[in-house]
């Protein structure tokens, strides 16, 4: 166990927050140092929506960690006095008919024997209860009524408000901020401008940007980048829940998700897929061919949207483990730094029990879930890359669950 005392946090991303909340409530003395504004437009938990789910196939830590994570969205909701949290639903529908092995399948069935009530969805239904689907296509799946998505941009900006009223000290738009070593041990953070913070111990959750940073990380994290597009139906009301809430689209196979309309009419759709590696700090470039695409998708799947104005795109990156699991814990190279990144595409659900996570690994403290985000080798058996390691409960097709 380590004493409260003086932490320097690089990242305000739903990682470096929620973990700076929760080290200033345990008494530590918190600093939160960003390359940029909060929310950082670039950084990965920005963003107008994440899915908030609990459906995770049969994943037992992570289905736990969703269901304990949307009482908390629920709680959260009620503390900032507006919904910020939408609770409604996760739709997630196959072409094929649901397979033990699959994540469809196995996610229904999971839940269904921990108590959920999920609602087994036919064409029929999908006609009847969701008419912007292609119903003639997608022949099985389930409704969840309890998921939905969150605002996760206005997220990061009320919790960098809740952090500074409870003393946190935030300093934005820092140049070029790095780890700063003394020998092996690092002792604080410097940038280009010169300037020095030092502290007892620095936290990195710097998201994609994590790998540059800490080039001996390069070997079992890295950033790819993920398409989103948003679109701009004329009419959006087909595209409001509950005939449209929160949905997958054969996600375990081919990674299409999105997301009803928000306030201001934009329905978002992307792909968790494999994604391309790159370098955070180049250019976010979007491939020629990525709205044919989405387009042609979307004639398959929703006909009614297939035509809609495009409004934004955005690339956006997951630092990727090469295991797809998180990656929290102590360097055990460099005393006095702690790493909380590889949030592999899916972590921003998890904001509400994510800051209590890495509290504990930093203090030492024993959590039934930090074993999975330990400091871990890559062996020859477990380094396929984040998206295939999901490939034992999926299928053997390249894309994962998770989002
Ligand atoms: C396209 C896309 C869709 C996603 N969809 C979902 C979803 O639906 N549901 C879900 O649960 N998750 C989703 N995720 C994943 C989720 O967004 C991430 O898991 C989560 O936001 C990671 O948070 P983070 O704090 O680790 O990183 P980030 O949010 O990227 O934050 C990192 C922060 O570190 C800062 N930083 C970087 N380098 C430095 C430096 N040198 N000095 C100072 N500051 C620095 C950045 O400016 C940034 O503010 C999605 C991710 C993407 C990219």
């Amino acid at each position: 166990m380590t004493e409260p005392s003086t932490i320097l946090v690089l990242g305000g991303g739903c990682f470096g927050l929620t973990a700076a909340i929760e080290l200033r409530a345990r008494g530590w003395q918190v600093t939160l140092i960003d390359q940029g504004p909060l929310p950082q437009p670039d950084a990965a938990s920005t963003d107008i929506s994440k899915v908030v789910r609990m459906d995770y196939a049969q994943d037992e830590q992570h289905t736990a960690m969703g269901e304990l994570s949307i009482q908390r969205w629920r709680e959260w909701n009620t503390h900032w006095g507006e919904d910020l949290y939408h609770e409604v639903g996760f739709l997630v529908m196959s072409r094929h008919s649901l397979q033990q092995g699959g994540f469809e399948h196995d996610s229904h069935a999971f839940l269904t024997q921990r108590g959920q009530h999920l609602r087994r969805t036919s064409p029929e239904i999908l006609r009847e209860l969701h008419p912007a689907w292609n119903h003639t296509a997608y022949k099985d799946g389930y409704l969840n009524p309890a998921g939905g998505w969150v605002e996760s941009g206005r997220v990061i900006a009320r919790l960098a408000a809740e952090a500074r009223a409870a003393g946190v000290e935030i300093i934005e738009n820092a140049p070029q901020p790095r780890p700063y070593f003394a020998g092996a041990r690092c002792t604080g953070i410097t940038s280009s401008a010169g300037q020095i913070w030092q502290a007892d111990a620095v936290l990195l959750a710097t998201g994609a940007w994590t790998p540059t940073l800490l080039p001996h990380l390069q070997d079992v994290m890295w950033a790819t980048a993920q398409t989103v597009f948003h679109f701009q139906p004329q009419a959006p009301s087909p595209f409001t829940p509950p005939q449209f809430p929160v949905w997958g689209a054969d996600i375990g196979r081919t990674g299409w998700y999105g997301f009803p309309a928000n306030a201001a009419g934009l329905v978002k759709v992307a792909n968790h897929g494999p994604g391309r590696r790159v370098n955070a700090s180049d250019p976010r470039t979007l491939p020629a061919e990525e709205e044919e695409r989405y387009r042609i998708f979307l004639r398959e799947t929703f006909p009614p949207l297939a035509e809609a104005p495009l409004h934004s795109t955005r690339v956006c990156l997951y630092c990727d483990t090469f295991d797809g699991a998180f990656w929290i814990d102590h360097d055990p190279a460099h005393p006095g730094l702690i790493i909380a990144a590889g949030d592999s595409g899916h972590a921003f659900k998890f904001t509400p029990v994510m800051g209590e996570i890495i509290a504990d690994v930093v203090e030492h403290k024993p959590n039934p879930w930090t074993w999975r985000y330990r400091w871990r080798e890559k062996t020859a058996t477990n380094s396929d890359g984040a998206r295939a390691t999901m490939t034992h409960i999926q299928s053997t097709e390249p894309t994962a669950h998770q989002l």
